[in-house]
């Protein structure tokens, strides 16, 4: 087993501490370990740094020449041995990383993560694994639960659709995500970037992984001009397989790596060029940094006045009143139901904890927006998506 170097830390996806097995410790009181050390041949003068490379693994280094391709062998060794020393020193000391967590907490994390940052990711997902650590815990939290832990992650069909996912995992698979491509992207809510992430990240697998980050960063480093934003095109998949390091640990670095970069350092309106570890390699900074920003999908659309805004206004008074557990307004009322979520028929010999649920009165409902008849097309869309209840009187409740 390849050994670190700098410390006692197994190189990743060689030993028992792998990301493929990675061994996970539930995080308590937010407290997050500390990080291990990557350690890759690169790191080690005089080792050879073809494996981690280029089909032609008998071409030394210096043998090859220089060319205009960002994509040579030079070109790429120099850029992946620059990034993964950045990576090193500066990766976020995430607690889903450096296999600190299992299959599904990575998934957890990448779901959080969709439209949202990851620093602001953290504590929800800290507490929401402490409370569900795996799949089948999650399938059995009431959707009222499932919402109010959300919070103010946005997006809450997320949530939704990540507790379906986990019902599926818990019955199908026995409470083991599934390790293909193909059984993870059939899951609830799981794309192809979502299944991707999973198998490069928490199982070590050499898969491209393509997100914004990183399209913009390849984009920008190899092509020298920007990535426009939608969906991704053929010519940023090609890109993203051809560069992907053969070697499957140095490939989930390399994703990471990426990923890392354009999310603080290659970002979308202000890249930090003065202190990128690729700026000597970089053909769009040489080019002048070319059409810096431009995107082809339209612009942000105003929060102020949206039905967004309306629905995540609902939504919050609910969690509200669920966390408070109706005691924030008088004119709460709740409904006991079992921690399951299912209504008891009959009074069972040993009662099960109950959990209360709240509803909102109706002129509570009104008061939260000005606009009626946007309030109501609201309401009718969040019971349309599953996300709240409406009461024979017109009052809300999260859904049981
Ligand atoms: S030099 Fe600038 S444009 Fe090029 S990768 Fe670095 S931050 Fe991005």
């Amino acid at each position: 087993m390849a050994t670190c170097p700098r410390g006692a830390i197994p190189r990743i996806g060689t030993g028992d501490h792998s990301f493929a097995t990675g061994v996970w410790s539930p995080v308590h009181n937010g407290a997050v370990p500390k990080r291990p050390v990557t350690f890759r041949a690169t790191d080690v003068p005089g080792v050879d740094v073809s494996d981690a490379d280029v089909p032609d693994a008998d071409v030394p280094e210096t043998d090859v020449p220089e060319t205009d391709d960002s994509t040579s062998l030079n070109s790429l060794t120099a850029i992946r041995t620059a990034l993964f020393a950045w990576w090193d020193a500066n990766a976020r000391d995430l607690p889903w990383r450096f296999g600190r967590t299992t299959p599904w907490g990575v998934l957890v994390s990448e779901v959080m993560s969709q439209q949202t940052q990851m620093s602001r990711v953290v504590p929800y997902w800290l507490s929401w694994m402490g409370t569900w650590p795996d799949a089948a815990a999650l399938a059995s939290a009431s959707t009222a639960e499932v919402l109010t832990a959300w919070g103010r992650l946005g997006y809450p069909r997320r949530a939704l659709r990540l507790q379906e996912c986990a019902k599926v995992v818990a019955g199908r698979y026995h409470d083991a995500l599934p390790a293909t491509y193909d059984e993870l992207v059939a899951l609830p809510g799981v794309g192809d970037y979502t299944a991707s992430a999973v198998l490069s990240f928490a199982r070590g697998q050499r898969i491209p992984v393509i997100d914004t980050n990183i399209r913009r960063a390849l984009s920008r480093v190899l092509l020298g001009k920007e990535s426009l934003g939608g969906s991704a095109n053929r010519e940023e998949r090609d890109l993203a397989e051809r560069v992907l390091p053969s070697k499957a640990p140095d490939s989930a670095t390399w994703n990471q790596a990426v990923m890392e970069l354009g999310a603080l350092v290659c970002t979308a309106k202000a890249p930090l060029c003065d202190s990128c570890p690729l700026a000597p390699r970089c053909r769009f900074l040489a080019a002048g940094r070319p059409g810096l920003g431009e995107r082809r999908t339209r612009p942000r659309q105003r929060f102020q006045g949206t039905n967004r805004q309306v629905r995540g206004k609902i939504l919050e008074a609910l969690r509200g009143i669920s966390v408070n557990g109706g005691v924030d307004g008088a004119a709460a009322g709740t409904q006991p139901v079992t921690a399951t979520g299912v209504q008891p028929a009959t009074a069972p010999e040993v009662q099960p904890a109950t959990v209360p649920v709240p509803t909102l009165p109706r002129d509570r409902v009104e008061a939260l927006w000005g606009d009626h008849v946007q309030l109501d097309a609201c309401i009718a869309s969040l019971d349309e998506d599953g996300l709240i209840e409406i009461m024979p009187d017109g009052s809300l409740r999260l859904p049981r």
